[in-house]
């Protein structure tokens, strides 16, 4: 059964709107999906929940911070009416923006007067973030490509990188866990941190209510499979799986083309 529970639509930073990302998963033969855009639900108000042939478990990526470090959190199985993940959502949504706003007047500093306005419309109506203005500087001709726009301008440590004060692990588990869901961390290699590190930071994770580890993330190593598998295992956490897509052709996974879990995880999914 091919699940993917991480993956994004133009309602935060991917690419298709969320009925072609459903698409594409019914395409790619999957059984169970979750899109999880950045700190917000909007793709679920603009599907037909009633007539998916798919199963469409609900999801939202929470961006949170952990000594100086941002943590992703991807929430399952949300109850979306939630009166307090709805006002953790709207809290997010005004650190995204205070942010937007402050890389737009660094990036300003550096002669591009026209940065806000540029990727407020590249975002049609979703938060703007970094990747936005990334786009706005290629399609400027500023720099040669994607890359290139994080690597001068948008990336830690260069002129226009602006820290978000994000919701502590802490909050956005209990907006999570008001809303009946599960919080998953979602990424755990992507942080390039120590193993000891990891495990003083799934240790804070799990006793602030998160019950689950995204064990597969995107395309990755058997060896990094079973060191995962085994934090997992060690905390007693559930596993869950998933792309992390934005786009077509995007070079770390591709919707739904992930390694299965390992037999010794139980699956996140064995909840409902
Ligand atoms: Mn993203
Ligand atoms: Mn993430
Ligand atoms: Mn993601």
């Amino acid at each position: 059964m091919i699940v993917d529970f991480h993956m994004h639509s133009q309602c935060s930073d991917g690419q298709l709107m969320p009925q072609d990302v459903i698409d594409l998963a019914v395409a790619r033969g999957c059984a169970q999906i979750a899109i999880t855009d950045h700190d917000t639900v909007a793709a679920y108000t603009e599907l037909d929940l009633q007539s998916q042939p798919i199963r469409l478990i609900s999801g939202c990526e929470f961006s949170t911070q952990w000594q100086g470090r941002e943590i992703h959190i991807v929430g399952l199985n949300l109850d979306l009416q939630a009166p307090e993940l709805l006002d953790g959502l709207a809290w997010q949504q005004q650190a995204r923006s205070q942010r937007a706003e402050r890389i737009a007047a660094q990036l300003s500093r550096h002669g591009f007067v026209d940065a806000y306005a540029g990727a407020l419309k590249l975002a049609q109506g979703a938060s703007v973030g970094r990747p936005h203005f990334a786009r706005y500087l290629v399609e400027l001709g500023a720099v040669a490509n994607f890359q290139q726009a994080f690597k001068r301008y948008l990336a830690a440590g260069k002129p226009a990188y602006v820290r978000t004060e994000w919701a502590s692990i802490e909050q956005v588990c209990s907006w999570i866990s008001a809303a009946g869901g599960v919080a998953v961390l979602a990424h755990p290699l992507k942080y390039k941190m120590t193993l000891t590190k990891l495990r003083a930071l799934v240790t804070e994770f799990k006793n602030a209510g998160g019950s689950g580890i995204e064990v597969i993330s995107g395309a990755q190593q058997p060896e990094q499979t079973r060191r995962m598998a085994a934090l997992a295992r060690q905390f007693d956490m559930q596993a869950s799986v998933g792309s992390d897509f934005h786009q077509p052709g995007q070079p770390w996974a591709a919707l739904g083309q992930i390694a299965p879990l390992p037999d010794d995880c139980e699956p996140v999914w064995s909840r409902w």
